[in-house]
This record gives structure tokens, sequence and C-alpha cells, in this order.
């Protein structure tokens, strides 16, 4: 079926560009973590975090929505600190799709 080779031919040319966005902004990562190694210390501790929050959620422990808004924000403005010390945009290890509006996922021509 013609009609099927074609669409197939364009999903994954669809999947090779975002792939190729996201391996991209992974290399960047990597890079960029090498030369700020203090960039990725901010990231772990807010990964951390994030899985300390959610696991507190989970178990229904108390916790105050402020003090932790607080605590997110802070590791932010660090990490903005870095990128400005670095002279980058904020947006620098998002991956630069083609397409913002589906990220590379062909979801904005289903419609
Ligand atoms: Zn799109």
């Amino acid at each position: 079926m013609a009609n099927n080779e074609f669409l197939n031919s364009l999903l994954r040319e669809y999947e090779q560009k975002k792939l190729r966005a996201e391996l991209d902004s992974e290399k960047r990562k990597e890079e960029l973590y090498q030369k700020y190694p203090k960039l990725q210390e901010i990231e772990k501790e807010l990964n951390d975090f994030a899985i300390k929050t959610s696991k507190n959620i989970l178990l229904n422990n108390k916790f105050s929505l402020s003090d932790l808004n607080k605590k997110i924000e802070e590791l932010k403005q660090k990490k903005e600190e870095v990128f400005k010390m670095a002279n980058l945009p904020n947006d620098y290890l998002k991956p630069k799709y083609e397409c913002s509006i589906c990220k590379d996922t062909r979801l904005c021509l289903e419609k």
C-alpha cells in the first residue's frame, strides 16, 4: 500500500527529528555539566527533592506547600545563576524541536 508507506516514512522522519533534538540536548547537558559541575549538583538536588516530596505526599505526611515552593524557587534561582555565569539562556538545555507545538511528535497534524 503506497499510502501506508508514505505515512510510515513521514512518521519515521518525525521520530528522527524528535530523537535528534533530544540527543542534542543530552549532549549539551553533558558538556555543560563537565564545565559547571555545580549545575549537576543543583539538578540532582532538585530531583532528589521532587522524589522526597512525592514520597511525603504518598505517605500522607504533613508538608507545607509554601516551604516546598520556597525550596524549589531557591534551587531554580541557583540554576539560573550558573546559566548567567556561563552566559547562556535559561532554556539552553531544553531540546530544540522543529515544531514547538507538538515537540516533533506530529500530534499537531492529527487535528
Ligand atoms: Zn507539530
